[in-house]
């Protein structure tokens, strides 16, 4: 029996069949290091990338005698995260000792929350595979603290330790088990990632462990209402490593049960090299973490008023933005995604809308122009020079029929961020491109293009009107661009159907 999950791996019989007979239930936990400037329970810097050991006081090793004391911020950032989410804050809360022995927790405990998460409830607006909105309902958010860093390929006969991440702040978001692909599971960890960002608790980033997923995954035969035993996928250092390592195991499980056996609960680990998940502890070997009530921290009371003042503080969230852009603004749903994809697109689009009602032009120059030039450089929107102001003035000139498009986009847009001391307009006129809407020069181009295509216009008159654009082509190419197109058409028209 085992056959048919070592054929269907090596793909060599059709056994697709099988796996239209399930479904599955995937739930995720993600955690997310909060970027305060000190530790949860520390004034320890937390800070990425320091030379191994240095951000360590005796508080982050847990000596004896040493006291935790709360930091302040990594509260706020919680609330934020939960505000986002539309979830139930915690008034009285306090925190739990999560007892477990492990080389990289010098504590012998981690100091987190269970009975009273900072939040519970609220949820997260994905797209589903087919595109439609889904919300997924947020179980709790709560505070903890990271473990310190093991590194086992530095040394090939140690392990090393870096507990400079020991004591970092995290919040830990739980999803309810409402994800039924990996398709949505990765629209979900994306759409939690620009939250993190957007709020400026977060910086999201996988590769560096900023961000980290638990994958918990079940199937059960389609139409089932009793989910089947699920299986924890840990080790995955991105959202498409998410992804993969969902579908791997969802297929390996029924590949499971097809063959007669029976998933057990186990955490499984995920190896980007081979895209397969492999056990790392069962159940049996799951730990007690006997939680009792943290004796050194004080119970902490969020009010009311200091969640009304975080909420005051808000920043625009994507959400926010995508709608306003979509209904107040009527751009459309591809290009308010694009432009709220990260907080900084967004922020640099308004300064831009500020100053001009051409919303639908603010848009391509952002989504179009300045996106493709970003991604030329290799650069970030924050290194983008050109202020606001005068994309927005170039929009104006276009609009006034000063500039043309063409122009505008191809000639004056590269010597803006070239001469940031210059207005559009300086550039316009420096360099002769200001466009000619004279109806005397444009009527001589009009006919110099005639002249010059007496069969064509014969053509043209015959019937083939696609001809236009050639006449159009040659006036443009007569006047170095500068002719407005708008007027040049029309006078074309005129002399055309004369
Ligand atoms: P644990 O500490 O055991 O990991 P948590 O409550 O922290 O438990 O997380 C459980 C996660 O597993 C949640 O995200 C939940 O949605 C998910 N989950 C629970 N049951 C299932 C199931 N049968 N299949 C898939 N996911 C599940
Ligand atoms: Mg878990």
């Amino acid at each position: 029996m085992i056959l048919l999950y070592q054929e269907s791996r090596y793909s060599r019989i059709n056994v697709s069949t099988i796996y239209d007979k399930y479904e599955a239930v995937i739930g995720l936990e993600i955690h997310a290091q909060l970027q305060t400037k000190s530790k949860a329970y520390s004034s320890d810097k937390n800070e990425y990338g320091s030379a191994p050991n240095t951000n360590v006081s005796v508080v982050s090793l847990g000596h004896p005698g040493t006291l935790p004391m709360m930091n302040k911020e990594s509260i706020r950032f919680a609330v934020k995260m939960g505000v986002a989410c539309g979830s139930d804050i915690t008034q009285d809360m306090i925190f739990a000792r999560k007892n477990y022995f492990y080389a990289d927790l010098p504590k012998g405990y981690q100091i987190t929350q269970d009975k009273t998460p900072i939040c519970t409830g609220g949820s997260v607006l994905i797209k589903d595979a087919n595109e439609n909105d889904k919300i997924i309902n947020i179980t709790r958010i709560h505070l903890e603290e990271d473990a310190g860093k093991s590194i086992h390929d530095l040394d090939p006969y140690n392990t090393l330790i870096d507990l400079n991440r020991a004591g970092v702040p995290l919040i830990e978001i739980v999803s309810e088990p409402e994800l039924k692909n990996s398709q949505e599971a990765y629209n979900y960890l994306t759409e939690v990632r620009k939250l993190v960002r957007y709020l400026d608790i977060c910086d999201g980033n996988m590769e560096e462990g900023s961000m980290r997923c638990d994958a918990n995954v079940s199937v059960m035969l389609k139409g089932s209402t009793v989910f089947g035993e699920r299986t924890e996928v840990k080790n995955m250092n991105s959202i498409r490593n998410v992804q993969k390592a969902i579908d791997y195991e969802i297929k390996r499980q029924i590949e499971v049960i097809e063959a007669g056996g029976e998933i057990k609960m186990e955490t499984m680990n995920f190896d980007a090299v081979t895209g397969t998940t492999s056990s790392m502890r069962s159940k049996e070997e799951a730990h007690d973490y006997r939680y009792f009530p943290e004796p050194d921290l004080q119970p902490l009371q969020v009010t009311q008023e200091y969640v009304d003042k975080v909420k005051e503080q808000m920043p625009p969230l994507p959400k926010e933005l995508f709608d306003k852009y979509t209904q107040e603004l009527s751009l459309s749903a591809y290009d308010a995604g694009v432009l709220t994809e990260t907080k900084e697109i967004a922020l640099y689009f308004e300064e831009v809308i500020k100053h001009t009602k051409h919303y639908k032009a603010a848009s391509n120059w952002v989504t179009v122009n300045i996106k493709s030039h970003l991604n030329d450089k290799a650069i970030e929107i924050e290194d983008f020079n050109v202020p606001a102001t005068k994309i927005a003035e170039v929009i104006s000139l276009i609009d006034e029929g000063i500039i043309s498009n063409s122009v505008a986009s191809q000639k004056v847009f590269p010597l803006l961020i070239d001469q940031l001391d210059k207005t559009a307009k300086q550039i316009a006129e420096e360099n002769n491109w200001i466009q000619d809407s004279n109806e005397d020069a444009i009527a001589g181009f009009v006919k110099q293009a005639i002249a010059k295509y007496p069969e064509k216009v014969a053509e043209y008159k015959a019937g083939k009107k696609g001809l236009m654009g050639l006449f159009m082509g040659e006036v443009m190419k007569l006047s170095q661009g500068k002719a407005d197109p708008k007027a040049a058409s029309k006078a074309l028209a005129k002399e055309l159907n004369n």
